[in-house]
């Protein structure tokens, strides 16, 4: 059963509301405009919804529009807050000349204030207004600007934190001010009662779909005698101020929910919701200790969690709870290349540790007890989970040994830990400030000793950690030896890893010290560690102060001869999640390095071509500093996507296929679908695992290989990865398990829950 906590982003439709919906759509589906009876039953319709939200909202007077959501509502009233400020402020010099808005606001308020602010060619200086470590404004800040200001946006209560602003303290602080105001009222209709009648506010737009109505239904309430202009004009619906024929079963729909929330008994009260969200932090708590809760309790709706867990990124968090089955969401904004840090908790001054790891954690006013506590007890397996993957500091009995080498990544930096368990010595390479705290918990759970911390090289996009981490060991899990600035122990030639041996090839090159690390098993060399002297699609850049320029045509060539073109290398940086490259992959995609090993270029010859690629490197997708120009002429995208029904084409077929789950063990403890009528071969590969897998797969190509995870992405990385490297057989499943058919009605086929998500 799926367990849905992220009510803020959206809700289920409320029973009544859906049958009020089949209702209209069915029977009453006139057109409000007309004037014959089906129009009339329609118009009914209409004016008793109206007149609902009236009461509810505690708007007597004032206009109530339908609109299509909230993002409308917001953009027609600021439309009408500026369009009118000519009309309102003949003498321009009278004219206040500020736009402010919360900084924690929605972004459909900031982005309406600077679309129409451009459009009507207004030029109005736009401030955000502070917000204190409570997420509430700045009063003093609010009512020193205020007399200046045209326009004033403040939200009811906060989407990503629930905090609740204190709208009589705005209202005096806005006591003799020309502004218009606005209130966001999306998160707190129906959780807090609006007042519209007691307050000044001048605009409240609302949304169905936060509050058990379907998507695509919305109210915007605005105070008589405030300026009202239309974003549409057409057919004169809404006393001419919102054309288009009305979605009548939105607002049927949103008319049930209304009545059902006049009416008391459908929803709990307040107090019963904070006794759900206080057994939530008490698991929570339990869960994973040292967890922050970003937003406090006693000025929050009770219905939504914002918390952040030292060590832990939201992105680990959220796939561990899906896996689990509980639907929650980042309380940062995801985009393709990098979890972005949430600004409204920047805005509320956090550090920047719980900034980028929020996550959120919102149910609705309809969740039952049976749900909380299963909630509850999934949170608990959640926390026991990371436990026994060594994420949290805590030992743990049940531990897998874990694999020869595991890969870190942040941002595109990649840091490799080496472990050999009959030994339990480690060694890691290219340690990174941002997971000292994480190989932390990893060796002292595990009671692993670090034999070395290495670097590939002086890093120009970050200082080594290697000393941080091991201050952050005890004295008995780091072994004490003097070593040279890369780490490598003095007078050592080889570090022993039980039957593996790491030895190191100076590559000067990227810099002067550029040092490869070769991986062998008696004389088999399973990994080269190249750092940024070979990356996927780049060669590491070489215009630093500390390179070696004309060192690396012969560096290459020297790593050729080390470990020929097919040994696996794994790379310094990693951009596009490629995982793993050979010479031959890399030569392949990148002519300059092609040229430097078959032509034998010159080393300046090299150098100036390698100058050429370098002259303007951009920042990477996520912004930091590019460690090589990119040269992979190889943009070969194809699909390695496989359906549900090809996948299962593919079992019914004589070369049946691998099924390897490349989610982490924390993620894979929960389960291991998807299931099937006919016997799978299947393997448990986590994605930070998963090199060690390469050499194996890649020996038998005839094998097709089907990786999936929880949404796709992270197995069409893997799939990806392996087509480069050779495998033209590596497939990953469609929209991952998400999509997975699962037999209810409802769910029957994956591409209607597709449209669904
Ligand atoms: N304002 C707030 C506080 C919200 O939470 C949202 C939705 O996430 C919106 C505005 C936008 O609402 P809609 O999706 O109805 O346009």
């Amino acid at each position: 059963m799926e367990i849905y906590l992220d009510s803020n982003a959206t809700t289920r439709v409320l029973p009544s509301a859906q049958r009020a919906a089949l209702a209209v759509m069915t029977n009453d589906f006139g057109n409000p405009s007309s004037t014959h009876s089906s129009g009339l039953r329609s118009r009914a319709v209409l004016d008793s919804v109206r007149a609902t939200a009236r009461r509810v909202m505690g708007a007597s007077r004032g206009r109530l529009l339908f609109t299509s959501g909230a993002t409308e509502g917001i953009h027609t009233a600021v439309l009408s807050a500026l369009s009118s400020l000519r009309r309102r402020f003949a003498d321009i010099d009278a004219r206040p000349n500020l736009l402010l808005y919360g900084a924690t606001e929605h972004k459909a308020v900031p982005e309406a204030i600077a679309h129409w602010n451009e459009l009507l060619g207004l030029d109005l200086e736009i401030l955000a207004i502070p917000v204190g470590r409570d997420g509430r404004h700045d009063l003093h800040w609010l009512q020193a600007c205020s007399k200046r200001a045209a326009l004033v946006c403040t939200m009811a209560a906060n989407n990503e934190t629930g905090v609740i602003s204190d709208l009589d303290g705005i209202a005096e602080a806005l006591q003799g001010s020309p502004a218009l105001w606005m209130v966001d009222s999306v998160q707190a209709l129906g959780k807090l009662p609006l007042r519209l009648d007691d307050l000044p506010i001048d605009y409240a737009p609302c949304s169905g779909h936060k509050l058990f109505a379907p998507k695509g239904v919305g109210l915007l309430y605005v105070r008589d005698g405030a300026p009202l202009t239309p974003v549409f004009t057409g057919g004169g619906q809404e006393d001419r101020l919102r054309a288009g024929t009305e979605n009548m079963a939105g607002i049927a729909a949103l008319g049930a929910v209304l009545l059902a929330i006049e009416d008391g008994t459908t929803f709990h009260p307040w107090s019963k919701l904070a006794d759900f969200r206080s057994e939530l932090v008490t698991a929570l708590r339990g869960a994973f200790p040292g967890l922050e809760l970003n937003a406090p309790l006693d000025s929050s709706l009770p219905t939504t969690l914002n918390f952040s867990v030292p060590g832990l990124s939201s992105k680990l968090l959220l796939d561990l709870f899906d896996s689990a089955g509980l639907r929650v969401s980042g309380g940062s904004a995801c985009s393709a290349s990098k979890a972005l840090p949430s600004y409204v908790l920047e805005a509320m001054g956090l550090p920047e540790w719980q900034t980028a790891s929020a996550v959120r954690l919102s149910f609705d006013a309809m969740a039952t007890s049976q749900m909380i506590v299963e909630a509850c007890t999934r949170i608990r397996s959640c926390g026991e989970s990371l436990r026994s993957s060594c994420l949290t500091p805590e030992p743990s009995e049940c531990l897998m040994p874990p694999e020869l080498v595991t890969r870190f990544s942040v941002d595109g930096a990649c840091c490799y830990l080496v472990a050999d368990p009959a030994t339990r010595r480690c060694v890691v390479i290219d340690p990174l400030p941002e997971l000292t705290e994480q190989l932390a918990h990893w060796f002292k759970c595990r009671c692993y000793i670090l034999a070395a911390a290495l670097d590939t090289h002086s890093h120009g996009d970050h200082a080594s950690s290697a000393q941080a981490l091991r201050e952050a060991l005890p004295a008995l899990l780091s072994e004490a030896y003097d070593c040279d600035p890369l780490g490598w122990p003095v007078g050592v030639e080889a570090i022993s890893l039980g039957q593996h041996r790491l030895t190191r090839l100076a590559v000067p090159g990227h810099t002067q010290d550029s040092t490869a690390y070769l991986l062998h098993q008696g004389s088999t060399l399973s990994f080269t560690f190249v750092g940024d002297t070979v990356m996927p699609g780049a060669l590491g850049r070489s215009d630093f102060e500390q390179s070696a320029p004309l060192a690396f045509g012969p560096s290459l060539r020297k790593l050729e001869e080390a470990v020929g073109r097919e040994s696996l290398l794994l790379p310094g940086h990693d951009h596009d999640s490629r995982l793993a490259c050979t010479l031959r992959t890399e030569a392949a995609a990148q002519p300059l390095l092609h040229a430097v090993l078959t032509e034998k270029m010159e080393p300046n010859e090299f150098c100036i071509a390698k100058a050429h690629l370098e002259r303007d490197i951009a920042p990477t997708g996520y912004q930091t500093m590019a460690c090589g120009a990119r040269a992979d002429t190889c943009q070969n995208q194809e699909s390695v996507e496989l359906s549900p029904h090809e996948l299962k084409k593919l079992l019914a077929g004589v070369n049946h296929p691998l099924l390897a789950d490349v989610r982490e063990a924390f993620e894979q403890r929960f389960g291991l679908p998807p299931e099937f009528d006919v016997q799978v071969r299947r393997q448990a590969v986590p994605i930070s695992t998963v090199v060690n897998a390469f050499a194996n797969w890649l020996a038998q190509r005839q094998t097709p290989l089907v990786f999936f995870c929880r949404s796709g992405n992270r197995s069409a990385q893997v799939a990806r990865a392996l087509r480069r490297l050779g495998h033209a057989q590596a497939w990953s499943l469609e929209g991952g398990l998400a999509l997975w058919p699962v037999a209810t009605p409802e769910r029957a086929d994956p591409r209607l829950a597709r449209t669904q998500l």
